[in-house]
């Protein structure tokens, strides 16, 4: 679904991401893992066409998405950025319509889609009132829109409680079902290593290992202390 070949990315002399080689498969959940500033987001919004890529290539799908903007490639992918902004003055529910009308999406999947992040009831309440984790829920109702084939969710369990995130990862297991595939990042190891079929740890900019949590786990080439640096990581 996603290949991603020798892909790099430079701010000025940051490296965000350096020669990135990476194939999420359909219908997989693929984790991103890594602290604050290892090149997740980055990775992601070169993956969207948010950011273009200084080097490497990108396709899914098939289709090369290099140099392709934002709008060219968004169609049928979900997208749950790290920070997402919202209206204040607007309702969850009228929040979610304005994304729908973006999106060319019927407005009919809102109010289901409120309810399946658990926001039926606070859906008509203005989003001013929202904490951070019913905010999270609906920016994942948001990506949720138009039944979206690929998701990319970007830290989807910050702010949320830990009913919330186990509410979270049932969807995910129920859309993975469905046959989406899925892509999330994460610093926490802990949470996600239960979650996802493979993943890949990245730090400074680049991919350390990929694979599923017991390869990595059992590949003599990946360090104890990495899990010791991602838990203490954990508690930034
Ligand atoms: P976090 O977990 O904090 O979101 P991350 O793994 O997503 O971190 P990125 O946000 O991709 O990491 O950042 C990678 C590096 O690129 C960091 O050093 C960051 O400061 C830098 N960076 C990211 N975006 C920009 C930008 N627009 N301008 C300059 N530097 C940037």
């Amino acid at each position: 679904m996603i290949e991603i070949s020798g892909v790099s990315r430079r701010y000025g002399e940051v490296h965000a991401v350096s020669g990135v080689d990476l194939r999420v498969h359909a219908g997989e959940v693929f984790g991103l893992i890594g602290h604050n500033g290892a090149g997740k987001s980055t990775l992601f919004k070169m993956m969207l066409g948010l950011v273009a890529a200084s080097t490497g290539e990108i396709r899914i799908a098939g289709e090369s998405v290099t140099g392709k903007r934002f709008r060219e490639v968004r169609r049928g992918i979900g997208y749950l950025p790290e920070n997402v902004v919202f209206h204040d003055n607007l309702t969850g529910l009228e929040t979610l319509a304005f994304f729908a009308r973006l999106k060319g999406v019927p407005r009919t999947q809102c109010a289901p889609l409120l309810e399946r992040v658990g926001l039926a009831e606070a859906g008509g309440r203005r989003v001013r009132g929202y904490s951070k984790g019913m905010r999270q829920r609906l920016g994942f109702a948001q990506a949720l829109l138009g039944e979206p084939r690929l998701l990319f969710l970007d830290e989807p369990t910050t702010g949320l409680d830990p009913e919330g995130i186990r509410e979270f990862y049932e969807i995910l297991r129920a859309l993975r079902a469905g046959g989406t595939t899925i892509v999330l990042t994460s610093h926490i190891l802990s949470e996600i290593q239960e979650r996802v079929g493979r993943l890949a740890i990245m730090k400074s900019g680049r991919v350390q290992a990929c694979g599923t949590v017991q390869a990595l786990r059992e590949a003599a080439h990946l360090p104890l202390r990495f899990e010791l640096e991602l838990a203490e990581g954990d508690e930034h």
